[in-house]
């Protein structure tokens, strides 16, 4: 996700428009707001189309009819997913954007005082192996004793029969490679265990493992020059997040942000809390963590950046 801010004098009230190229939800109504533009959201954008969204984002910044916005780009995560994060099409991915930003860095040379740019990503990603490492819950438990399963992969939630509860939890957790847990036990740093939709368990694979019912609902290619079936996809993410592979990255340079600063990472959770500060606004509350937010109203934008461990890139 890529995200484009420019500040918002601070004591002048809240943001008067809110532009957003096409993240997934921005078509959707949130505590009753939605943004004040909204792109229909395209599959898999080409390079193309991102730097059109930009252009578009930069006009609409540049004549003051928007104070912020948001632009997402999935390429890199599709490559990732089929041909594995450490593969030639996902570092081909990244070129193309890279050259992409290039081109912003151009483009906005005229902005430099005005535009904070700030660019993370919502997840990493790590290599996974059908072949060898899968867990396949058929051969553990008997599916008729499981009212509902929900997804596969990395975090498989299930709903057993009030009956089965216990016999389902033991058989689980014999499984390697994975971990199951009751809703009282999923761990806190998951900020997850308080949904009203979670399951009674929550199964997590161990990195690189994949979690389904049966090997054969997944999607296999049959066309290999062998014509043995190969797997589809071959990364993967939502794993445990103290998984490394899991981390994101985060950029961030304009006015508000020191230069040529690195420091140790930042939560995802926290990029809500600093995009409100670049604009002005106060944050609702979240799982950001605590110290984002007093550093940020105590001190000059500088030293509180630094204190939260902001990367902030050299703007050329
Ligand atoms: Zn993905």
């Amino acid at each position: 996700m890529l995200t484009y801010a420019v500040p918002w004098p601070r004591g002048l009230g809240p943001l008067n428009y809110n532009y957003y190229c096409p993240p997934e939800s921005c078509e959707v109504e949130i505590l009753g707001v939605r943004p004040s533009f909204c792109e229909q959201y395209v599959y898999d954008p080409s390079v193309t189309t991102l730097w059109e969204f930009i252009l578009k984002a930069l006009h609409e910044l540049r004549s003051g009819r928007a104070d912020m916005a948001a632009i997402y780009y999935e390429a890199i995560d599709k490559e990732g997913h089929k041909y594995g994060p450490d593969s030639p099409q996902v570092r081909q991915a990244l070129r193309q954007l890279d050259a992409v930003m290039q081109s912003l860095n151009k483009e906005e040379t005229n902005m430099d005082n005005q535009l904070n740019i700030i660019m993370f990503s919502d997840h990493g990603m790590t290599n996974i192996s059908w072949m060898e490492r899968l867990i396949e819950m058929d051969k553990y438990i008997n599916m008729s004793d499981i009212v509902k399963m929900m997804d596969q992969g990395p975090v498989v939630s299930v709903w057993p029969k009030a009956n089965k509860y216990k016999e389902v939890y033991a058989a689980l957790s014999q499984v390697a490679n994975m971990k199951v847990y009751a809703t009282k036990d999923i761990p806190e740093r998951f900020h997850y265990k308080g949904g009203k939709f979670v399951s009674p368990l929550t199964l997590v694979a161990d990195p690189g493992w994949f979690i389904t019912e049966n090997k054969a609902k997944l999607p296999y290619w049959k066309n290999t020059s062998s014509g043995e079936a190969s797997a589809l996809y071959n990364g993967w993410h939502g794993y445990d997040n103290e998984f490394e592979d899991m981390r994101g990255f985060f950029l961030a340079k304009g006015p508000d942000f020191k230069q040529n600063e690195r420091a140790a990472p930042i939560g995802a959770v926290d990029v809500y809390n600093l995009m409100c500060w670049t604009l002005g606004v106060d944050p609702l509350p979240s799982n950001a963590s605590a110290y984002a937010l007093t550093g940020l109203q105590s001190c000059c934008p500088c030293l509180c950046l630094t204190d939260l461990h902001v990367w902030a890139a050299q703007p050329s």
